[in-house]
């Protein structure tokens, strides 16, 4: 298919050189027969501008087109002695060029020089077609086409990359379920006297960056077997029929190299349940998944290959990879609690040089929430802070910035904000700051700024100091309360509201909804869960009905705005009785443009303010030890 496109562009190229070669032989072939004395007689007019001997040929350039010889300025003739010529008319040349008439001459004895005037075309030609054949060839032969590889396995074989359960950092109870696998991998023989079965396949499930894919090639490593590993995304491909074969192949590669794991990371994007998705294209990944069901069933138990596959969507999987002999055994990986985070530091702290300053402990409690990720994230971006201003070792004061940076993006001093703007954002970073300090639940304040920071014109910050998430309807509500203390601030002493509050306002509405529909925390609607996990996909869920009636709907609405409606009074009444303190945090802010939690601690308590000490989100922490 592609030499058929190959042809016309040769067929063009030969006809081009035809048409090249005519054209140079009209002008070389044709010559004026000018007698020796006629070409004498122009030098003697002085009439020549240039001449070149050839050969026997002199080509001619004249400063004027001649009339007698059919008004051309390029004459070519023959002459029968050049060496005669030359002798001849040495003289005249001299002369001439002196004078500027003759600007340039030259004889050319060798023959090797028209030769090459010939065929230097065709050497172009040539080359031209050389390297279109290369490039023709290399796409062939698969270099950057991806015909050539489509039903491959996009695998790697990771038996070199030496991971082992020693880098992955606190996941003491998902390395234990694992363990098992890893002597099975050793050891077949052992399993196989005594009959026991071990499970052929083992989903990991999990958020985004909690060390799944990490997990997995530590087994590999650890039981010293090669690790073949495919992304789901690779499976879905345009073309139909590839997904199917590449799973094909890689099975195929496994039984030789065995024992072996195959990993299936994102196993969701092939996975799906069957005959759900909006849209073209779900056939091919259909062919795919029966596919994988059917090299999941056909080979034994005890033949060393095990087949892992990670996935943070579990329930949007097909009910048919979760069956027996398939993917039947699930281990949760969960983001790391204090203790581990604490390790998985460690793990990254590694061929960093750290300050005596540095506590990690203190890092990881102040960490609740973070992913393996996260954490990696977080020492590197300090590392590179350390790096950027030519430091050694790394200090607090990196993993500090570094943790702001990855909470918020990082400042943006330089976007320049207009004075009206600045004080919309002091009001509403105030309103936030005071309501809060109101609210017996809610976290004291760590430090309040007007500096954009990634979306945000402004933030209050407030670390939580809980690891164990488990919020009640109080400290809920009193969330919301605090949430809309930004707009109701607008509201009150700006007389205008702007639309800087949107993502309060959507956070305070979930919370709303949530305790209304999904914790049973409303007295109207009792102790009912009418939401389940609240998000809807493109998918499975997509035809859905609501399980409630069409009242519970409308109940459920009403509450959820009185609940708001509460919390924006409660908030406005904090507020008022507090606007001297929201005035005077606003033009701190203005002037300052950040405001330590000690300093705001100063103002609200009626002291001086002090000095700005530097703010760290570890600080709050601290007191807990
Ligand atoms: P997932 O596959 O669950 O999305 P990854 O395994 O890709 O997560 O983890 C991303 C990175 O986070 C890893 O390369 C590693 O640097 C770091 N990480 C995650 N969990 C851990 C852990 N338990 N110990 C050490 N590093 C971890
Ligand atoms: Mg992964
Ligand atoms: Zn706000």
């Amino acid at each position: 298919m592609r030499k058929r496109r190959l042809l016309p562009v040769v067929l063009y190229i030969l006809g081009l050189v035809l048409l090249f070669g005519w054209i140079t032989s009209m002008f070389g072939g044709k010559k004026d027969n000018l007698s020796y004395t006629q070409i004498k007689e122009l030098f003697e007019n002085a009439q020549v501008k240039s001449f070149v001997v050839e050969e026997q040929t002199i080509y001619l350039e004249l400063h004027e087109p001649s009339e007698k010889y059919s008004g051309k300025t390029d004459l070519i003739c023959e002459l029968a002695n050049p060496e005669f010529f030359r002798m001849e008319m040495q003289e005249t040349f001299d002369r001439q060029s002196k004078s500027g008439v003759l600007k340039t001459y030259a004889f050319r004895p060798e023959s090797g020089f028209s030769a090459f005037e010939l065929i230097w075309p065709l050497l172009i030609v040539g080359g031209v077609l050389l390297l279109l054949w290369f490039f023709a060839m290399s796409k062939l032969s698969g270099g950057g086409n991806p015909a050539a590889n489509f039903g491959k396995a996009r695998t790697t074989l990771g038996s070199n990359d030496n991971v082992t359960f020693a880098d992955v950092a606190g996941a003491d109870e998902e390395k234990e379920e694992l363990r098992e696998i890893v002597d099975f991998l050793r050891n077949p023989g052992k399993f196989k006297e005594i009959g026991a079965k071990i499970p052929h396949g083992l989903l990991l499930v999990g958020p985004p960056g909690t060390g799944k894919t990490l997990l997995a090639r530590a087994v590999a490593g650890e039981a010293k077997v090669q690790f073949l590993s495919i992304s789901g995304s690779d499976f879905v491909e345009l073309y139909v029929g590839v997904g199917a074969s590449r799973v094909r192949d890689l099975f195929e590669q496994a039984k030789k190299v065995a024992p072996a794991i195959v990993f299936i990371d994102e196993i969701d994007a092939v996975g799906r349940k069957r005959g759900s998705g909006l849209g073209g294209g779900h056939d091919e990944k259909e062919q795919t998944l029966n596919q994988l069901l059917v090299e999941m069933d056909g080979f034994t138990r005890n033949e060393g290959v095990i087949v892992l596959a990670a996935t943070n969507r579990p329930d949007i999987l097909d009910p048919a990879l979760l069956r027996p002999g398939r993917f039947d055994r699930q281990i949760h990986v969960g983001a790391p609690d204090v203790k581990g985070r604490e390790e998985i530091l460690k793990v990254h702290a590694k061929g960093k040089r750290l300050d005596e300053s540095v506590d990690l402990r203190l890092v990881a409690r102040s960490t609740v929430g973070f992913t393996g990720a996260d954490l990696s994230n977080l020492m590197n971006e300090a590392a590179i802070r350390a790096a950027c201003d030519n430091r050694k070792l790394l200090t607090m004061e990196d993993l500090n910035e570094a943790m702001m940076k990855i909470m918020a993006g990082p400042e943006k001093r330089s976007r320049v904000r207009q004075r009206k703007d600045l004080k919309e954002t002091a009001i509403h970073e105030a309103g936030h700051a005071i309501a809060m300090y109101h609210l017996p639940t809610q976290d004291p304040v760590l430090q309040i700024t007007i500096i954009p920071r990634g979306q945000s014109l402004g933030a209050t910050w407030h670390v939580p100091r809980d690891d164990s998430f488990n919020p009640t309807r109080n400290q809920m509500y009193e969330e919301i309360v605090g949430l809309l203390g930004g707009r109701v601030a607008e509201a009150l002493f700006l007389g205008d509201i702007s639309v800087g509050a949107s993502n309060d306002i959507d956070r305070a509405t979930k919370l709303a909804r949530d305790m209304v529909a999904r914790f049973g925390m409303c007295e109207e609607l009792g102790t009912v869960s009418y939401l389940d996990g609240g998000e809807v996909f493109i998918g499975r869920d997509y035809q859905t009905t609501k399980g409630y009636s069409e009242k519970v709907a409308a109940t459920i609405d009403d509450q959820v705005k009185l609940l708001v409606d509460k919390a924006y009074a409660q908030c406005a009444q904090i507020l008022k009785d507090n606007e001297d303190k929201v005035m005077a945090v606003t033009d701190f802010l203005l002037e300052h443009e950040t405001m330590t939690g000690a300093q705001f601690a100063d103002c609200m308590e009626g002291r001086e303010i002090g000095e700005a000490t530097k703010v760290s989100l570890f600080e709050s922490h601290k007191e807990d030890e």
